[in-house]
């Protein structure tokens, strides 16, 4: 367990002593990242131990071609690759006659930390060479969230001890690579090609371009040395560069208890904010604004940026520091990984982390992370997040008439708005993907109050979902109802099935929402999308006769028609090492058995919660739990908020905690490719809407807290329209405090309740 490895600091990932053969697990936890530009926690010295170098720049990818063996109408010609860029961080050391190399020279008294409240990578460890002088080298670096293009690096080297008392000479070599590849390229193919590269005293710069996709990035970087604090100027600087490489030497002799620190200064553009032909210009002049200041200079308006954010969305937990960490360290990396400035970008499942999955969006960004971004940021994010959908309409409309259909599917993955996934069981099958968006747009508009987004944007999108809808059910004469055969549902250990309990109701239940909000128009609007009576009258019809599959001996419904044909084994009779299933077993098995990867049949209990009682949701809950494998980091924030729901808290306890610590225990064995990032909103969800009970009922805003046992209290705070509140719980009372000019009404265990401006309400928690 990395538990051991990763100590539980409330505000700190700490590793204490190096673990090579964890190194990619540590590389992924200690990512940094500023929504613009991002990477793994590699080192900045030569490694040529096991590592995973990652560098990656939002929204520019490789469209990699799609080749399988036989070709299927409505493939995607391209599959979106996150592409590794420029390394940036880089700066090869050598101590003496030796270069720094992990690998090779055993540290003493290593710690790798990541300080998730100012957002900053530090390294420390000593060093002992073969004249037995010690060194101390000390490593800190930060991704700019006042500057996005801007990263600061520091490396300093302190001889501790010098029984040679000759001193030691020190070289730093700061360099640019842009001679990276992609782990996932098929044969080490090379996605980039060189524009330009120098290297001066002053300057180093490398600008490059992707095959195909044409964009151009460049990074330009500047070094300052200190000695002692001391800046040294003039330093004689061996400097070159060569194809995709810039770099520079500088050597220093040091004596003992001196420190020579490099600082390095790196600033990156992209043609996707200037012109192709200016970025390399735009690169420098950037780095020219702000290579004077200082690393602890640019570190202040940094730590700034981030305290500003954690002022609104912090969550406080007292008394299980494991939690704490848990809860801050999934907020931080939402924070590193979307900011919501620009509305061309959305939130991948791997962030910065990584190249699988990496910064292509999925319905994890509707189904996830809305609520998130609803509850703690500007009201402009969420929106932009959905006008984000809203611009890739027509995009959505070609996919599904490439597939002979009406209306928009909206891709399973994308990057542009087009489809870039091609596996046939989930790019044509997991059509429940347009049932987030749609919901997506339900919840924010009962959030928000924004009314005018439906008519300026909303009904677009859902006029177009319902079209599809209405092409893609089949109607069943015999029966005189409406089915959708041949789905994936968000159970993806399931193919090709019939009547997916979640994917029909969420199909129907957006022709209800979407017809329930064209009812409120006149006639002369409904117009514009082209809308008959015929139409309209199908479209009620879909609601009025949708099939759902229910197995009436338990009275839950039932996955899928057919799943109670399966063996029925709970998940605990599994011998623990052939968890988790889809390292294990074979595909044929998985889809044969009866495990669940993640909620299906509760995730839409999760979304259409105020249509079922509580009965529902605990008979459900007890017959699918038992199944569930949570082999998606999607699952457990789920069944946790359902759990909460229904009574079950320890459980829902064990399920944050799942959770919360995917990454940092690495649950799913999966950590080394990259984060969980989608998944990590869910974790927020699990503790505001799971133990916090938040849930918006009409226009008024529910809360249903409890505290776990294990916690002596908890706090978060939430945006609601114009009102700001922050919420405390302990296991006898809530305590809510209230910012905002009106009154604000609200619910509190069913309670109604009024809180005058910037008043306070203290209510008692039932017991149970
Ligand atoms: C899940 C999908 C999810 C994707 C990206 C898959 O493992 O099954 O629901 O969209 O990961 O997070």
């Amino acid at each position: 367990m990395l538990r051991l490895l990763l100590g539980t600091h409330e505000w700190n990932i700490v590793e204490e002593g190096f673990h090579p053969e964890r190194n990619r697990i540590v590389e992924s936890i200690t990512s940094l990242g500023n929504g613009y530009m991002g990477m793994r926690g590699n080192f900045e010295e030569e490694y040529s131990g096991d590592s995973l170098q990652g560098t990656y720049i939002a929204g520019v990818f490789y469209p990699d071609r799609t080749v399988v063996g036989w070709w299927k109408i409505g493939y995607p010609e391209y599959f979106a690759k996150v592409l590794n860029a420029v390394n940036f961080i880089g700066v090869d050391v050598t101590i003496g006659k030796r270069d720094l190399d992990l690998h090779h020279w055993q540290p003493s008294e290593f710690r790798r930390a990541l300080d998730m409240h100012k957002s900053e990578l530090s390294r420390d460890f000593r060093l002992q060479d073969g004249q037995g002088r010690n060194f101390l080298i000390r490593t800190k670096r930060f991704v700019n969230k006042e500057h996005r293009e801007l990263a600061s690096i520091s490396y300093s080297i302190t001889l501790l001890e010098d029984p040679t008392q000759e001193g030691a000479a020190i070289t730093f070599s700061p360099y640019l690579d842009g001679n990276v590849v992609n782990e996932d390229a098929n044969y080490g193919e090379d996605f980039w090609l060189g524009v330009t590269e120098s290297s001066t005293p002053d300057l180093q710069l490398v600008t490059m371009k992707t095959k195909k996709s044409q964009f151009v990035v460049a990074a330009a970087s500047s070094f300052s040395l200190y000695l002692n604090g001391k800046c040294l100027e003039h330093v004689a600087a061996n400097c070159t560069a060569s194809s995709r490489l810039a770099k520079a030497e500088v050597s220093t002799q040091i004596k003992s208890g001196d420190t020579l620190t490099l600082e390095k200064l790196v600033a990156v553009t992209t043609n996707r904010d200037f012109p192709s032909e200016t970025v390399s210009e735009q690169a420098t002049k950037i780095l020219e604004a702000h290579r004077r200041k200082t690393y602890e200079e640019l570190f202040a308006g940094h730590t700034r940026a981030w305290a500003l954010l954690w002022q609104d969305s912090d969550i406080r937990i007292e008394g299980d520091a494991a939690a704490q960490q848990g809860i801050r360290f999934n907020i931080f990396h939402l924070h590193q990984t979307y900011t919501g400035e620009d509305p061309r970008l959305n939130i991948g499942p791997k962030g910065f982390t990584g190249e699988k999955y990496g910064g292509s969006t999925y319905w994890d960004t509707e189904a996830y992370c809305l609520p998130f971004y609803l509850s703690t940021s500007d009201p402009e994010i969420p929106r932009n997040l959905l006008i984000y959908r809203h611009n890739h309409l027509e995009k959505a409309k070609e996919n599904a008439a490439k597939l002979g259909l009406k209306g928009a599917l909206y891709p399973m993955v994308t990057m542009t708005g087009e489809e870039c996934h091609n596996e046939w069981e989930i790019t044509f099958e997991e059509i429940h993907r347009n049932g987030a968006i749609a919901y997506a747009i339900f919840n924010y508009v009962r959030y928000t109050g924004d009314k005018d987004y439906l008519q300026e944007y909303g009904l677009d999108v859902l006029v177009e979902l319902c079209r599809f809808w209405a092409s893609r059910v089949s109607f069943q004469p015999r029966k005189g109802v409406y089915m959708i055969l041949g789905v994936t549902g968000p159970n993806e250990y399931e193919n090709n099935v019939n009547n997916n309990w979640y994917t029909n109701r969420i199909a129907a239940w957006t022709i209800e929402y979407t017809l329930e909000v064209l009812g409120g128009l006149d006639l002369a609007t409904t117009n514009h999308w082209g809308l008959e009576g015929t139409e309209l009258t199908k479209w009620q019809d879909i609601v009025e006769r949708m099939y759902y599959p229910v197995v009436k001996e338990h009275a839950v419904f039932e996955q899928q028609d057919g799943f109670m044909d399966k063996e029925l084994v709970p998940v605990d009779q599994i011998p623990v090492h052939e968890l988790p299933l889809n390292q294990n077993w074979s595909w044929d098995r998985i889809l044969r058995s009866c495990y669940i990867k993640q909620a299906d049949v509760l995730q839409g209990l999760f979304f259409l919660g105020d249509r079922y009682d509580f009965e529902t949701k605990k008979r459900n809950f007890d017959f699918y739990e038992p199944m569930t494998v949570h082999e998606s980091s999607l699952s457990p924030c789920v069944y946790s908020i359902i759990a909460a729901e229904v009574g079950y808290q320890s459980k829902a306890y064990q399920l944050y905690l799942r959770t919360a610590r995917l990454d940092l225990e690495n649950y799913n064995n999966d950590t080394d490719d990259g984060l969980h990032i989608t998944s990590m909103a869910g974790t927020w969800m699990s503790i505001v809407y799971g133990f916090g009970g938040l849930r918006t009922e009409g226009d008024c805003l529910s809360l249903r807290p409890f505290a776990p046992q294990e916690w002596r209290s908890y706090s978060f705070r939430l945006r609601f329209r114009d009102h700001r509140l922050e919420i405390h719980v302990n296991s006898n009372e809530v305590v809510i405090k209230h910012e905002g000019a009106y009154h604000l009404n609200l619910l509190v265990h069913g309670q109604n309740h009024t809180i005058a401006p910037n008043g306070v309400l203290q209510v008692g928690i039932p017991k149970e």
